[in-house]
């Protein structure tokens, strides 16, 4: 008899949400964590005595308030905290733009740099705040079976099909035409002004290996809007950084009976006549349970942790087909104080820096900095997202000091010309360089440094190729073919085992729909025996 009806295979923020709700349901689990501590891309640590840091993911998608309150996280201490801008974005030559939650404000700021933008932000907004309407269903919805839908799915289509015809003529068009396209087209289409172009397009790159010019990264958009209305992302913090919230949802599960175990890194999963059997962890400890359900992302859990002789040939093929070539690097910095940006004046400093810092001036900056990753090198002008969390949240450093989070894409996985760990130096030492002509007097106070390459993505973080979100968000690997078509919907091709992690659908960002949507298909499971 199996101690457990569910280990889960990694303690990532979707594997701690799909752990609660299957407690629950009445499910004894059990979570299994590599690392010493659970959170996974969603982790506050130590970067220095005294300075903590959200290390990976620094702003969450934003996370569903759904599971907030299904998960009575309020009661384990998770405080989110908006800021008044979402993104500021400074030019080198001491122009900037900044976004703020409000949109009045908004215009006011964007009537200083173009009228017909200004004009065009409040259209912008609302069509996509409509179509993100539409949109927003989907990503609590399981993917439909494409070849054999159920009552049930042909329904929920049936509903987003009329809500598709009460969109109105020219949102629809909008939103068939939009999907496809590039972002860089799309933006030019809305806005005049470079900056405001690039720092809307930023969005439909984020993680991705693609710029602003390939198709298909307007879909970044719309998901966005799906998630929170707005095409432009939010900065969504969280007191205490991104661990904050991870505890907590750590402490919600314990609190429902689920079990934790860090430090427990699984080997392989046992399969007996197409059935996921015993897991075994690299200490050589061998557990049992009715259901394995996999956090890690699809590549780790069918390339390493299986048998490839358990998985049919051609599903095989088709998961080391699976993209996920990573172009994400991390720097955070202690810093012995505020730093002053170009485009901020004195009494701006504690709105425009409170949210999101885009560096990425134009779309050809954006194009450019994709092309080296292409060819196999960093960017020599990177584009970047920055957020100085302290800023809002004063316990993350010292009186005085202050913490800075630094995202920098792009830093291929596979570099032409040596490897990661030789270069770690040398491209931290070009990226604060780079940073150096936004924020002139950075240098002189950095305290200390935490570089996290791609290579340490995978290696410390478990990301297969270091890849952000599990896998590219691209239209070849979304919604019904996330991870691949005909096994969207969490199960997978051996009887017992499933996905839960940003592998799978809704895809990546710290939202907790995976863990969500992966816990009902479950439990579902569990209720019909066909488990
Ligand atoms: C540098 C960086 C910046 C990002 N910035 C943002 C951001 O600002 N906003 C945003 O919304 N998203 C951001 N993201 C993306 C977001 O963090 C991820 O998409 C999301 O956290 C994935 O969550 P997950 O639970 O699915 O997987 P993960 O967080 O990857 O968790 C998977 C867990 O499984 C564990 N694991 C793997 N293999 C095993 C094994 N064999 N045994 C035991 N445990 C195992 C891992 O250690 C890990 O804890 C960022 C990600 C990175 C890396």
């Amino acid at each position: 008899m199996a101690k457990y009806d569910i280990i889960i295979i990694g303690g990532g923020h979707n594997g701690l949400v799909a752990a609660g709700y299957l407690a629950k349901a009445g499910l004894k689990t059990l979570v299994l964590e590599r690392r010493e501590i659970v959170g996974g891309a969603a982790v506050t640590e130590e970067i220095y005595p005294g300075f903590r840091c959200s290390t990976l993911s620094h702003s969450a998608a934003p996370f569903s308030s759904q599971v907030v309150k299904d998960l009575g996280l309020n009661r384990y201490g998770v405080e989110f905290i908006t800021p008044a801008a979402r993104v500021f974005a400074p030019a080198p030559d001491g122009r900037s733009i900044c976004i703020y939650e409000d949109t009045a404000q908004t215009i006011r700021e964007l009537e200083k740099v173009s009228a017909k933008d200004a004009k065009s932000y409040l259209a912008f907004q609302r069509s996509f705040s409509r179509i993100g309407g539409l949109l927003a269903p989907l990503l609590t919805m399981t993917p439909p079976a494409i070849e054999h839908p159920s009552a049930g799915e042909l329904w929920n289509l049936g509903k987003l099909g009329r809500s598709f015809r009460n969109l109105g003529k020219q949102d629809a068009y909008r939103l068939l035409r939009w999907g496809p396209m590039a972002v860089a087209d799309l933006v030019a289409e809305w806005f005049e002004t470079e900056t405001m172009r690039a720092v809307v397009a930023a969005r439909g790159i984020f993680g991705a290996f693609a710029g602003p010019w390939s198709a298909g990264t307007s879909t970044g958009l719309l998901w966005q809007a799906a998630m929170d209305g707005h095409a432009i992302g939010p900065a969504a913090f969280v007191k205490g950084g991104m661990g904050a919230l991870t505890e907590a949802l750590a402490g919600a599960a314990r609190n429902a009976g689920v079990e934790i175990r860090t430090g427990a890194s699984v080997e392989n999963i046992e399969v007996n006549e197409d059935r996921a059997a015993n897991l075994f962890l690299n200490s050589g400890e061998e557990l049992a349970s009715r259901a394995i359900v996999s956090n890690a992302d699809p590549r780790a859990t069918f390339l390493k942790l299986l048998d490839p002789v358990c998985l049919d040939p051609s599903f095989l093929l088709k998961i080391r087909n699976y993209r996920a070539t990573g172009v994400s690097a991390k720097i955070n910095l202690a810093l012995s104080g505020l730093p002053t940006f170009t485009g901020v004046e004195d009494d701006e400093v504690s709105t425009k820096l409170s949210g999101r810092i885009h560096i990425g001036p134009d779309i050809d900056y954006l194009e450019r900095a994709f092309d080296a990753a292409k060819y196999g090198d960093y960017s020599p002008l990177p584009y970047m997202e920055i957020t100085i969390p302290s800023l809002l949240d004063p316990a993350l450093a010292p009186a005085g000091a202050q913490v800075m989070s630094v995202y920098i894409q792009y830093a291929p996985y596979r570099l032409k010309e040596g490897d990661w760990n030789s270069r770690r130096e040398e491209f931290a030492d070009h990226v604060i360089d780079v940073l150096s002509s936004y924020a002139p007097n950075l240098k002189e106070l950095v305290v200390a440094r935490q570089v996290i390459t791609p290579l340490d993505l995978e290696e410390t973080y478990g990301m297969s190729g270091g890849h952000i979100h599990h896998g590219e968000q691209s239209l070849d690997q979304f919604f019904t073919f996330r991870p691949l078509i005909g096994w969207a919907q969490y199960r997978t091709p051996i009887k017992g085992l499933y996905l839960c992690g940003a592998g799978t659908h809704p895809g990546g960002g710290v939202t907790g729909g995976p863990g969500a949507n992966a816990a009902r298909e479950i439990i579902k499971d569990f209720k019909t025996g066909k488990m």
